[in-house]
């Protein structure tokens, strides 16, 4: 079977709302009244970069009259620092409704932006539900990603079967490491639930029924963009878990694939990395193999 057929076998759908990232990536942080970017993009651009990827976009909901959230982000190579300047002009969040006309058969892991938490949480029931007609096996895993520090996602916390959660929401719990955050965190979540916390350059942790691992990061020789970093790190972990890989590989591979991540700047260079040279993603026992 070639690479792209053994992934395509289970596809994750991805639910949350689709922002474009401008990069710009400037020597020092830009002068007073000098220009630096734009803040509108067409739709068409991301449907076209997802197909480029092989990134399926039908269950996508395009609302008339809105463009996609666009965010300015400028990277100061003198510093590193990266400050975003976010443009959404009242996109509406997804509804029940709109779930409810994505054939859920065909997926076997759903992850949800935590976001728009009445609506989420109506569309996780939704798929409990599909989950009560199915054979043990064929049922879906659901994963939500608790990203920002706001209270107003703890309704989240206890609803999915895996729950990633940033260092900045575990700040805002009171939490100051990665391991503390996993240990308390699943007082709070539905029984067998997974909690995933990532940390930056520390690596991450993660923990179920008790059980708590940890894997290193994996920072390459120069850290050159983290932008998305986390992305990577739960796309990755995803896939593994997704694959049947315990937890502790699964966490080692997010961590190996973010590290990868931060060690060239932009997704083509990162898509490059992943799928012609280094990182064989249908070989993850092979690439944890490796030492560091
Ligand atoms: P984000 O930058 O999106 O907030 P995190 O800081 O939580 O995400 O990082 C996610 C993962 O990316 C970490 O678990 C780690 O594996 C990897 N990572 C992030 N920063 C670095 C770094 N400086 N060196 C190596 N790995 C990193």
């Amino acid at each position: 079977m070639s690479e792209a057929a053994e992934l395509a076998v289970a596809p994750v759908l991805c639910v949350g709302h689709v922002c474009v990232d401008l990069m710009n990536v400037t020597a020092t942080y830009p002068e007073e009244d000098s220009k630096v970017g734009t803040n509108t993009v067409p739709n068409r651009f991301l449907l076209d970069d997802f197909a480029k990827y092989g990134i399926r976009t039908d269950s996508v909901v395009e609302v008339e009259g809105f463009s996609c959230p666009a965010s300015c982000v400028i990277l100061s190579q003198a510093t590193g620092s990266r400050t975003i300047i976010h443009a959404n002009a009242g996109l509406p969040e997804l509804t029940p409704a709109d779930f409810s006309t994505v054939n859920l058969s065909e997926f076997k892991w759903v992850h949800f932006e935590g976001r728009n938490v009445e609506n989420v949480s109506k569309m996780i029931a939704h798929i409990r539900q599909h989950n009560k007609s199915m054979p043990a096996g064929e049922t879906i895993t659901i994963s939500v990603e608790v990203e920002k520090a706001k209270a107003e996602l703890d309704p989240l916390i206890p609803l999915p079967d895996v729950l990633f959660v940033s260092k900045d929401y575990a700040k805002l719990k009171g939490y100051t490491n990665m391991t503390d955050t996993v240990k308390k965190l699943q007082e709070e979540v539905r029984p067998g639930c997974t909690v995933i916390c990532p940390w930056g350059e520390v690596g991450a942790s993660a923990g179920r029924n008790g059980e708590l691992v940890s894997s290193p990061a994996f920072p390459p020789k120069a850290v050159v963009d983290t932008l998305g970093a986390g992305d990577t790190f739960n796309a990755a972990t995803i896939f593994a878990l997704s694959q049947g890989h315990s937890l502790t590989n699964s966490v080692t591979f997010g961590c190996r694939l973010a590290g990868a991540r931060v060690g060239v700047v932009g997704w083509e260079a990162f898509g490059d990395l992943v799928c012609k040279s280094d990182f064989k993603l249908t070989q993850i026992g092979e690439v944890l193999g490796r030492g560091s």
